[in-house]
C-alpha cells in the first residue's frame, strides 16, 4: 500500500454528512493512510476532534477566513481555550485553517480585510504560544500572509506548517519555503490550463510538496462538470479523500518520477510540516 497522506480534507463537511464514515473507508481501501481534518469555525471544533479520534485521523483547530465575517471575539476566546485544553492531544496537529482571502469581493473590502487580518494575527500568536504549526489558506493574499509570518517569527522557533492549495508565484513559493513551510498541491494542478501551477508542481524541489484533496472542494479535472453539463442535469462529481492516489499519480507523471517515491517523499514532508503525524503514521 502507498503511504499517502491527505494533508487537507474537510471530512466533517455537510456535503459528506452521515456518509463521512463510508467516504473514509473508501479512501483507506484506495490506499490513503491518513487525513488531516482542519476546522473552519468554532461551531465545528468539537465535531472535527471527535471525527479525527473516531476515524483514526488528525485535526486542526482554527477560524477560516471565509468564516471571519460571522465570527466574534468570543470565537477567538473559544479557540484559545480549546487549544489550551487539547494542545497535548496527539491528534491535534496544527492551528488551522487560518489565513487571508482577498479573492472573494466581500472579504476584500477594507473593513473586512482588517477583520481578517486581526483574526489571522491573533491565531498566529496562539499557534506560537502553544508551539503548534499552522495550516494556511492563501488566496490572493500570499504577500500579506508572509508579512505577518515574518513579524511573528520568534528567534530560535522556526515556523512549521503548510500553505494549503498553494497557487502563487515561484517567488512566493520560495518565500514560504524559506520560512519553513511546505506547499499543498491537489486537484487544481490536474487541469491542463493551470499552466503556472503545473509548472510549479513540476519544478519545485520534491522536499517542499505535500498532497491534499481539500475535499469536498477543488475537484480534480476528472470530476469537473462544465456549465453546459450542469445545465443539462449532469451532477458534479464529489471530491473525496479517495481521489488522492489518482492526484498523486498525476503529479508523479508530471514530474516523471515513480509514484511510490513520490508517496514516500510527500509523506515525509507532511511529517516535517506537522511533526505530530510521525507518531500517528506508524
Ligand atoms: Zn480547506
Amino acid at each position: 500500500m502507498l503511504p499517502l497522506v491527505d494533508t487537507h480534507c474537510h471530512l466533517d463537511a455537510p456535503e459528506f454528512g452521515a456518509d463521512a464514515h463510508q467516504v473514509w473507508q473508501r479512501a483507506l481501501a484506495q490506499g490513503v493512510q491518513h487525513c488531516v481534518i482542519p476546522a473552519v469555525h468554532a461551531a465545528n471544533f468539537d465535531a472535527v476532534r471527535a471525527l479525527a479520534h473516531r476515524s483514526g485521523n488528525s485535526y486542526c483547530l482554527g477560524i477560516h477566513p471565509l468564516y471571519v465575517p460571522q465570527a466574534s471575539a468570543q470565537d477567538l476566546q473559544q479557540l484559545q481555550a480549546q487549544l489550551q485544553l487539547h494542545q497535548h492531544d496527539p491528534r491535534l496537529v496544527a492551528v488551522g485553517e487560518i489565513g487571508l482571502d482577498f479573492f472573494v469581493p466581500a472579504l476584500a473590502q477594507p473593513a473586512m480585510r482588517e477583520k481578517q487580518e486581526h483574526f489571522y494575527r491573533a491565531q498566529l500568536a496562539m499557534a506560537r504560544a502553544c508551539r503548534l504549526p499552522v495550516v494556511l489558506h492563501v488566496r490572493r493574499s500570499a504577500d500579506r500572509l508572509l508579512k505577518f509570518l515574518r513579524a511573528t517569527a520568534t528567534p530560535g522557533q522556526a515556523w512549521q506548517g503548510i500553505a494549503h492549495a498553494f497557487n502563487g508565484s515561484a517567488v512566493q513559493a520560495q518565500a514560504f519555503v524559506d520560512l519553513g513551510f511546505k506547499l499543498g498541491f491537489g486537484g487544481a494542478f490536474t487541469f491542463e490550463r493551470a499552466l503556472q501551477l503545473r509548472h510549479l508542481a513540476t519544478t519545485l524541489p520534491l522536499d517542499v510538496l505535500v498532497l491534499e484533496t481539500d475535499a469536498p472542494d477543488i475537484p480534480p479535472h476528472w470530476l469537473y462538470t462544465t456549465a453546459a453539463e450542469r445545465a443539462a442535469g449532469v451532477p458534479p462529481g464529489r471530491n473525496e479523500p479517495g481521489q488522492l492516489p489518482r492526484i498523486a499519480a498525476e503529479l508523479a507523471q508530471l514530474r516523471g518520477i515513480d509514484l511510490v517515491a513520490l508517496a514516500h517523499a510527500t509523506t515525509a514532508n507532511a511529517t516535517a510540516a506537522l511533526p505530530k503525524l510521525a507518531a500517528l503514521l506508524v
